[in-house]
């Protein structure tokens, strides 16, 4: 985060990482990470790097990640971070919502950003038994889906209450 907002970044609230982006809430953070449910060792895409917070916890879990930005300036200096502080995840700057078929299947998705609907594309790159766990609602507040692939074409969704992200923007987004 910018050093002005040091003073503030332990507090469990979202904050502005530039180009009216925000870093989620830690207990948003945690929540996601928490109903992804995996392993280490297993592999996780993140939608939407931003500050590239939520990947470094991934990477603690010992997951294998890949997280792609939109924002260029924001991938670029997440991508500095990350690599400072020893960690190697796999990140690109493209639309995320079309997932990254070159490295799919996925044991978890994870969305950072609040979708007007569930990208197909996503649903598709998960492996079986895998969860994508994504905000879905209007741009004001989002209910959180989880989506079990159980098969082919067999998904079992949970949805659980409110929360507030900033939009997905993209081809399967706003
Ligand atoms: N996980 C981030 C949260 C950042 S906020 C963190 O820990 O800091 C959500 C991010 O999603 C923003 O940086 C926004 O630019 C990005 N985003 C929105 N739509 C996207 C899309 N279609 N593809 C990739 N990133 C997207």
């Amino acid at each position: 985060m910018d050093s002005a907002l040091w003073i503030r970044s332990y507090e469990d609230i979202a904050l502005p990482i530039g180009l009216d982006q925000t870093i989620s809430q830690p207990y948003t953070v945690a929540r996601q990470t928490e109903l992804l449910d995996l392993k280490a060792g297993q592999k996780v895409l993140e939608i939407g790097t931003g500050s590239g917070y939520q990947c470094a916890v991934l990477c603690e879990l010992g997951l294998n990640v890949y997280s792609i930005e939109r924002h260029r300036p924001l991938h670029e200096r997440s991508r500095e971070h990350l690599r400072e502080l020893g960690y190697r995840p796999m990140l690109k700057c493209d639309d995320g919502t079309l997932g990254w078929s070159a490295y799919a299947p996925y044991d978890g998705i994870v969305v950072t950003a609040g979708a007007p609907v569930v990208p197909e594309s996503l649903k598709s790159q998960l492996a079986p038994g895998g969860r994508l766990v994504i905000p879905v609602g209007d741009t004001s507040s989002q209910h959180m889906h989880v989506i079990t692939r159980l098969g082919e074409d067999d998904f079992q969704e949970e949805i659980l209450s409110g929360f507030k992200f900033v939009p997905l923007i993209g081809r399967e987004g706003w």
